[in-house]
């Protein structure tokens, strides 16, 4: 055989781009080729019969009773409209905050002139639920509360369940930033008190970003008949009077609706929940391997949603994604803020699979070998092999001595 020159190996010709960071999430092949179809008027009855579909079928598979809403939006749109849409400047808010995205949540009470209580947690924890449980006993005028179910930055869960049942016995409404929970763990939002609850495209649906929903709760409805918040844009309840004959209020994006109709069929498909044990297990696989390779986690509460790991002491975490890029371009990512530089972040939220992590963690073993951190190679990988070896093997029946 003839030998390939040796000169060839440090960058590889071929090297397919790869998506794998917490958003926005590899896409799903049906639902990229769906958005060709977008030579569709809005107001016509085609349409009308895509937007219903979309609209029944995001309820069942998030479960609820609630009403659920599509707003043409990134994630932040739909956490603005869950805010103004129920407040009224001056409200009294509780608000969970550990880490970017519970500091955008404040950023938000701030522009839209809220009185909000922030707990917060360092980056790496998470709010307990006793601390909500007590902050509602001590002020009774608190009309809100407001967390992140999984907060993407230090990929940490609240625990949403409990939280919900100290809210749900209060007069305030429990608004979820669900974006990267939805798909990623369990959430019932009717049994938990999930009153409203905010998701977005680019996450666990497998599609470009641009869109977001909201789902409503009647004790959130009864809410916002007191709002006194402007609004033009996000009216959600424009929205729904909209909704109920098909259609959305303004011209909305019809390539990505056609895209998420797509995404929403296959989720339907696999069932919600296995959507979710799918993340739960390339997370725990993760853990695994990370662990084996002697690395640091990040979280004390680690989310499913994406693995947050800290680089072997010395390291700047951007050596690492900026390692992934140029050997095997392969797009994962850095801390956020204050975290840049000390984490790197590893997704398993939407369209990832075991084949992904096995190529990750082999990468990440060559990166860490050639900066100077010596793992044996194999060895995460080998975390990965028995942990899919122990869910989706069969157990080696006993051999019988005779
Ligand atoms: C991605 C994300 C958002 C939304 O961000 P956008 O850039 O506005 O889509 C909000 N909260 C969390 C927890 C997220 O992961």
């Amino acid at each position: 055989m003839a030998r390939i020159p040796a000169v060839l190996f440090p960058t590889m010709y071929i090297k397919k781009q790869r998506l794998l960071t917490p958003g926005p999430t590899p896409l799903l092949p049906a639902a990229l080729h769906a958005m060709m179809g977008s030579d569709i008027h809005h107001r016509t009855e085609d349409f009308r019969k895509l937007y219903k579909q979309i609209l029944s079928d995001l309820k069942e598979v998030l479960n609820t009773s609630s009403d659920v809403l599509v707003l043409v939006a990134s994630g932040s749109g739909g956490l603005e409209a869950a805010t103004q849409n129920f407040f009224t400047s001056g409200d009294e808010v509780l608000v969970c905050s550990a880490g970017k995205f519970g500091e955008r949540w404040v950023e938000i009470m701030k522009a839209w002139g809220m009185r909000a209580t922030v707990l917060s947690a360092p980056y790496g924890e998470a709010v307990q639920p006793e601390a909500v449980e007590k902050a509602l006993h001590e002020n009774k005028n608190i009309k809100g509360v407001f967390v992140q179910a999984s907060e993407t930055s230090t990929g940490t869960e609240h625990d949403v369940k409990r939280m919900g049942e100290a809210v749900k016995k209060t007069g305030a409404i429990f608004v979820v930033d669900a974006i990267t929970g939805i798909g990623t763990m369990p959430l019932d939002i009717d049994r938990w008190g999930l009153d409203v609850v905010v998701g977005g495209s680019q996450k666990a649906f497998m599609i470009p970003p641009g869109l977001a929903f909201v789902t409503i709760s009647p004790k959130a409805w009864q809410l916002a008949e007191s709002s006194k918040a402007p609004r033009f844009y996000f009216d959600l309840k424009k929205e729904r009077k909209n909704a109920l004959n098909g259609e959305s209020a303004w011209t909305p994006n019809t390539a990505l609706l056609l895209a998420f109709a797509e995404a929403l069929k296959y989720i339907k498909n696999i069932g919600m929940d296995k959507l979710v044990a799918n993340a739960q297990l390339l997370a725990q696989a993760t853990r695994e391997a990370m662990q084996a390779l002697g690395l640091e986690l990040f979280s004390s509460a680690p989310a499913s949603s994406v693995t947050a790991v800290r680089p072997p002491a010395g390291m700047d975490s951007g050596v690492i994604i900026k390692e992934f890029r140029s050997h095997f371009n392969a797009i994962i990512t850095n801390g956020q803020g204050s975290m840049k530089g000390q984490i790197f972040r590893l997704a398993h939220l939407g369209y990832f699979d075991f084949h992904d992590l096995f190529a990750i963690v082999a990468e990440l073993e060559i990166i860490l070998n050639a900066n100077g951190c010596a793992v044996p190679y194999g060895k995460g990988v080998a975390a990965v092999q028995n942990a899919y070896a122990a869910v989706a093997l069969p157990k080696p029946e006993p051999v019988a001595v005779s």
